[in-house]
Formats: structure tokens, sequence, C-alpha cells
């Protein structure tokens, strides 16, 4: 008996001796924020999966040498309205492995799932948007479907449309409300809320829909009706009131000038036992869309700046009266200048506050450089340069955070944001010494230096310094598998 034992034994003992990894990374410096090892471990990965961490090399179908070189999980990034595949290519360079749009949203939610299958570079998600709900609601048979990228859709409405300026009445707010159950039903990551978009939605409406996300045990994540404190309060109130978890989106551009009262009143709720938190993007100007409700007339009073102060941002030209009422007839993207470092700063380097990018879709190449050098930047400039924050607690930010806000309702994240045995091979290679963000205001898609490999599922996406361009391992990030 006890010699077959020892045979069994040693049969799969050799059996695991004789498996092969698909792809090795040997000699890197791990970095796992979830656990804090910071060591020197060989990686390999099988099936899409981490299989082993070990002390010694390991052999593998294909081996990569990353010594010198940081191994971190994939960046998770909570706010990224660039869904194409160009988009997702562009932060590919930037570490990201998971971008999920969690503000803006989605709906309908299983088409656009639908419509991202075998597309995706990285691991893509959406909440259920209540901006488009709500213009579902208020307009029938409009489908918004994304609402970051199908923009034109509501731009057809003309310049004030109901879905942004109107009170709903029992009527829509049931529309609504069945429209988004329906969302989370699909698979949704909770519910997406830009107030500031649909300025006639009232506190009572917030409210209710804030209901939805309690019952659903899933969290808001909203940008508030306002800039500052008092509108971070507001959505705060509500949320208590409805028992809803909350997460405010880009704190940066959502507090301005109140950043300090503000992390105080974030730090202050979540002492008190509230589920809340925010997460911040490392450039002290903003972009959004001229025509939206956000420049309906008072914005120079909510946002604290002038004409001056936009940038349109095909051309990089500043407005002016004139060119600002031509251009917002015309509908495109605009840079706002309302910012200050020091803010940004103090957001980035306090404790629980994740980094997430807001990177917006990039059109013919113009755009906001978030979306394409957030991650690279938190850890070359401001971690690195500005010695703001030390390496691994940046990484945090990036991955775990992220990871835990969700994974309390989507079990699929518990895979994610960390190097475990058994975790999904979401994995990012930098070269802690050299890792920059390229992009600039007159050049927003230059990807990011120093991040020689990106694997998503066990794939890489960027190898050697070079995106792998026709590589589509990105999966769907959904409640529901
Ligand atoms: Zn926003």
């Amino acid at each position: 008996m006890r010699s077959f034992l020892s045979f069994l034994l040693f049969f799969h003992v050799s059996h695991c001796f004789a498996e092969e990894y698909d792809l090795v990374l040997n000699n890197g410096r791990l970095m796992d924020p979830a656990t804090n090892l910071d060591a020197v471990r060989h990686i390999g990965i099988r099936e899409g999966k981490i299989a082993a961490i070990s002390e010694t090399p390991l052999a593998g179908k294909e081996t990569l040498n990353v010594k010198g070189h940081v191994v971190a999980p994939g960046f998770i990034d909570l706010h990224a309205h660039g869904q194409t595949t160009s988009d997702m290519q562009i932060k590919a360079c930037d570490g990201v492995t998971t971008a999920l749009d969690l503000e803006a949203g989605v709906y309908p939610v299983a088409a656009w799932y639908r419509s991202m299958e075998g597309t995706a570079t990285l691991n893509y998600g959406a909440t259920v948007g209540h901006i488009a709900a709500r213009f579902a609601a208020f307009h029938p048979g409009l489908e918004i479907g994304h609402w970051a990228v199908n923009r034109a859709k509501v731009a057809g409405l003309g310049a004030k449309p109901d879905g942004a300026n109107k009170r709903a009445t029992d009527k829509e707010l049931k529309l609504m409300g069945d429209a988004i159950n329906h969302g989370l039903d699909e698979g949704a990551l909770g519910i997406g809320f830009g107030i500031n978009y649909t300025p006639a939605a009232a506190p009572s409406e917030i409210e209710s829909m804030f209901r939805i996300a309690t019952e659903r045990k899933v969290p808001a994540f909203v940008h508030t009706r306002a800039f500052g404190l008092a509108a971070i309060q507001e959505a705060i109130t509500e949320a208590k009131t409805a028992g809803a978890a909350l997460h405010i989106v880009h704190v940066g551009s959502s507090a301005i000038g109140a950043m300090r009262e503000v992390l105080k009143l974030i730090d202050a709720s979540k002492a008190a036992g509230m589920d809340i938190s925010t997460e911040v993007y490392p450039y002290t100007a903003a972009s959004t869309v001229l025509e939206s409700a956000m420049f309906n007339p008072g914005w120079q009073d909510n946002l604290k700046i002038d004409y001056g102060d936009l940038a349109w941002a095909a051309t990089g030209e500043r407005l002016t009266q004139e060119s600002f009422e031509r251009y917002r007839k015309q509908g495109g993207w605009v840079i706002i200048y309302m910012m200050k470092d020091e803010n940004v700063e103090m957001a980035i380097a306090h404790p629980g506050v994740m980094i997430a990018s807001d990177g917006v879709p990039f059109i013919d190449g113009k755009g906001h450089p978030r979306g394409a050098g957030t991650f690279a930047r938190v850890l070359g400039h401001y971690s690195r340069e500005k010695k703001l924050l030390p390496l691994m607690e940046a990484l945090a930010k990036m991955t775990i955070l992220p990871a835990r806000r969700l994974e309390g309702y989507v079990p699929m994240m518990k895979g994610k944001g960390r190097i475990a045995l058994g975790a999904d091979a979401d994995i990012t290679v930098f070269d802690p010494t050299t890792v920059i963000d390229r992009a600039t205001f007159e050049s927003p898609t230059a990807p990011s230096a120093g991040i020689p490999h990106v694997i998503v599922n066990g794939v890489p996406v960027v190898r050697d310094g070079n995106l792998v361009k026709e590589a589509r391992p990105g999966r769907a990030v959904r409640i529901t598998p």
C-alpha cells in the first residue's frame, strides 16, 4: 500500500515537473501591494493564470528576462471612457490591463457588452449609466449606448434636450428606475452618474436612484452636480439617506480649490462607517464636451473660470465668447484649465485615493493626455521625481485598491490587482528608473515610456516596448459572468 502511494506521489510530482508554463517572467522585482512583497521572484503563467511564484528561475515555452524591472499587477483604471481598440492600445502602453467606464457608463447594457466582444485589447466593463437611462426615459426609442462615445446622438436633440434639462415626473422616474434595474440584471458594474450633465435631475431623483444601488448592493459612481465642497456634501447626504455606497469620481476636478476640506469630509464619512471612496487623475486641466449641460449659462461661476481657460481640443486654440458660442453649436471636446497642482498633489498623496484616468475617446489623435499617460505620470513624475509617495503606495492606488472597491460584488475582481497563485495573469513590467508619461496637451496620444511588457490574461499586449497590434485578450468584467 505504502509503495503504491509513493508511486502515486512520484507520478504526480514528475508530472508537475514535466508541465511547461506558457510564459515565464524571470529575475524581476515583484512588487505586490496586496501583500507588500517586494523581492526578486520568478513568475510562471499557464492558461491565462499565474501558476507559479518561485524563488528560483522557471522554464517555459516563452521566457522574458525582466531583471532590473518591477513586475506589478496590471493597472486597473476605474474611469476609462475611451473603449475603442485604439484607445485601449494607447492605455496598454501606460500599463493598464483593465479599463472600466464606471462614471458615464452605458445603457442598454447587454448590447454594449456584446459589441465589445473580440475587440478588446484590455479587460473592459461599464456601469449602467443614469445619463443614458434618463435620456431613454425622456426620448423614447433613443438608445445612447456608451454615452462618452455616442454623444452625437444627444447633440442631435438640440441645444437644451429634455433628457438633461427637464424635471422627471413619476412616469420618467419609473422608466429610469426600470432601465437601471434592467442594466444591473445584465451585469453592469454598479450605477454611474454625471449629475452635472443632467442638471434637471433633482436631489430627490438622485436619492431614489441611489436607493436602487442600495437594494442591488452596488455602489453609485458619481460626478457631482457642481464643483467644490457643497456639491460633494450633497452627494454624500443623498447616499447616506439612501444607504448607498458612494464613489466620487475625479476628486481633482470635483473638489477644485476645496481639496483639503473634501478629503477631510470623505475620511470623516468613512470613519463614521460609510462605504465611500474616490479617485484622481494627475493633471490640472479637465476635459469634456462643450455642448453638454456643464456649459449651460452660469458655468463661469460654477467652474470659477472664464472663456480663456478653455481650449478647443481639435486645434488647441483658447476660446473667446465668439468662438465658445460657435463651437458649442458645432459640438466637440474642450480642455478646461481649472485646477492647481498643489491640490492635485494633495489628492494623489492622500491615503486611499485611487488613481483613475478619466481618459476620453481620442478623436484623430486629439484629446486629453490623461487617456495615455496617467499611470506612468504618477509612477515617474509624482512618485520618483517629486517623491510625493512611495512606489508601493502608488502601485496600490492603481491595483489592489480599485480591485477591492469592486470585488465585494464582482467576484471576478478577486483575481485582479494582485500577483497571487491562481490570479489572472494581468501583469505590468516597468523600469522604475525610467518609467514616465510622454503624452502632452500638444501630443496627447504619445505612449508612456519605460513599460516594456504588459500582459492581459497571459497574453502580451505590449512586448519589448512594442504594442502587439493584433492582440485581443481582453475579457468582459461584469457582475454575472
Ligand atoms: Zn466626470
